[in-house]
């Protein structure tokens, strides 16, 4: 068996999985491709094929969209009352909590973050949001609606109607939670989904598809494709049949996805990546935020599009902050997801592996130095040693882009505003980090930065009731809190006289 570790016992649902070929769901039947392909996914913490997948194609994606819509159309979603809805959702928490040790486990060996991770974060953060947006699904209201318009009395009222069939394509950084961010909604809503999970990380996906089945959801409501980006990716972003598509991954995809959608103009939301600075004061409490700066970048190894990569410390506290990060970093233990001793499991893919370090060789061709770590850990599988970079500064490439591994660059600042001005200059504005014992400066600097989320003395806190998203090319809308509900609904008014 392709596992790097024997130290836990794998659930049946698990081993069912590895070293098997799965099927794709179309229309509520478990299918292989039309062409008959199927591709790898690999275990990153040994670089082994963990299992085969049906490889989803155009073709694929036709027959899925067509009983996406049909289910929409004229089939039994059409027909079903929100209330029924919201239970059937619900009905779906209960199952990914009772399957939450499966779903765990196929986490960490698909994707390589550790068991313990997926555990109290991937998976209870999965169930909240289906419990979320399954009270959601009764209370999704119009307005009733003054108007003034000459010659009667008019009763002028608005409609929240569900904006069709939905395709989703999710990233492999947090697999499961992603597809639930995104299915959830669409199903509270009343729409009828093909979810495309990422290549390197289907197997979760495919779980929840089984327990979609066994909630009651009924058939073709949810469809789940698996395939690469740019076939199965690229043909259900430009589907006529699509209504709307919602995208997290990179900046540069979701540019792609919103030419795709130029065909029939189908909505788009976008969540892209983000390159987030993370303030700390002089006045902070150094103590718990030395632990809060070095999670905020190493949380599922730096694979967050909202990390905290860009460190700002005032200048009197820029040593011991950067001191204290960088010994924390020195005894985060890598090593494979499974294993229950490991801190940080490996990268996502080879892929991941030669970006990470190609940015790591890019810094120091630049002048920055690692205060820790600073290379690949060990030569088997894709892991990165958790890396602190000093001598950095806004012109180079690390404090710029995206590195999306367990990277943080450390810039000391003395004057506010110069601090405001270098954290606003980015392309990106999905996340800040603000660390003060002064609660005005804590607010005012929230204020000031444009980014989607401001966390406050904390970092990395998600709620379902809580909207996420970017600003700039961080991506368009938001997941999650009922903001969500605007991207998967339209509004219909409708007016008439009455006197
Ligand atoms: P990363 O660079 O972190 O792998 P991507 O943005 O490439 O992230 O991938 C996120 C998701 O987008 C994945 O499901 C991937 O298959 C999909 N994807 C990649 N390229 C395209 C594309 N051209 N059209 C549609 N989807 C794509």
């Amino acid at each position: 068996m392709a596992t790097a570790t024997q130290a836990v016992r794998l659930e049946d649902n698990v081993t069912r999985y590895v070293s098997k070929t799965r099927q794709m769901l179309i229309n509520g039947k478990w299918v292989d491709a039309a062409s008959g392909k199927t591709f790898p996914t690999y275990n990153p913490a040994t670089g082994e094929v963990l299992a085969q997948i049906a490889e989803g194609d155009r073709e694929d994606i036709n027959r899925a969209v067509a009983a996406a819509r049909a289910a929409f159309d004229s089939g039994p979603w059409s027909k079903i009352t929100p209330s029924e809805r919201g239970r059937l959702i619900w009905k779906l928490a209960d199952l990914v909590e009772k399957h939450g040790e499966e779903f765990a486990q196929l986490e960490s060996l698909d994707n390589g973050k550790p068991l313990t991770i997926a555990r109290v974060a991937d998976v209870p953060l999965t169930a909240d949001i289906f419990r979320y947006m399954a009270g959601w699904a009764t209370k999704i209201e119009g307005n009733t609606i003054p108007i003034s318009a000459h010659g009667a009395k008019f009763l002028a009222y608005t409609l929240r109607e569900p904006v069709g069939v939905v395709g989703q394509i999710v990233p492999w950084n947090f697999p499961l939670l992603m597809a639930a961010w995104k299915l959830a909604p669409a199903l509270a809503t009343g729409c009828c989904v093909v979810l495309k999970p990422a290549e390197q990380t289907p197997l979760t996906a495919l779980l929840l598809g089984e327990l979609i089945q066994e909630a009651g959801i009924p058939d073709g409501v949810v469809n789940i494709v698996p395939g690469y980006g740019e076939t199965a990716g690229a043909a259900l972003a430009a589907h006529p049949g699509v209504d709307k598509i919602a995208f997290t991954g990179s900046t540069e995809v979701g540019k792609l996805i919103v030419q795709a959608a130029t065909g029939n103009l189908k909505k788009v939301s976008l969540e892209l990546g983000g390159k987030s600075p993370n303030v700390v004061f002089q006045d902070a409490d150094i103590e718990a935020t030395i632990p809060g700066a070095a999670m905020a970048i190493f949380f599922n190894h730096g694979q967050c599009c909202c990390a905290g990569s860009r460190l700002y410390v005032e200048d009197k506290q820029f040593d011991k902050v950067v001191e204290g990060v960088s010994q924390l970093a020195s005894k985060i233990r890598v090593g494979p997801g499974l294993e229950p001793t490991t801190d940080m499991g490996p990268l996502v893919s080879q892929e991941q592996l030669n970006r990470v370090c190609g940015y790591l060789e890019s810094g120091y061709s630049e002048g920055a130095k690692a205060t820790v770590g600073g290379k690949r850990h060990g030569d088997r599988g894709y892991f990165v040693e958790p890396t602190v970079l000093v001598n950095t500064n806004e012109k180079m490439k690390v404090v710029r882009e995206e590195i999306f591994g367990p990277v943080v660059t450390a810039i000391p600042f003395k004057d506010v505003d110069d601090l405001v001005a270098k954290a606003n200059n980015s392309e990106y504005g999905l996340a800040a980090g603000v660390w003060t014992n002064d609660i005005k400066k804590a607010h005012r600097i929230a204020s000031q930065l444009r980014a989607g989320t401001v966390w406050i003395n904390c970092y990395n806190v998600f709620d379902a009731a809580l909207p996420f998203g970017g600003y700039k090319q961080s991506g368009w809308g938001r997941e999650m809190g009922h903001e969500v509900l605007e991207m998967y609904t339209e509004v219909k008014s409708v007016c008439t006289p009455i006197a």
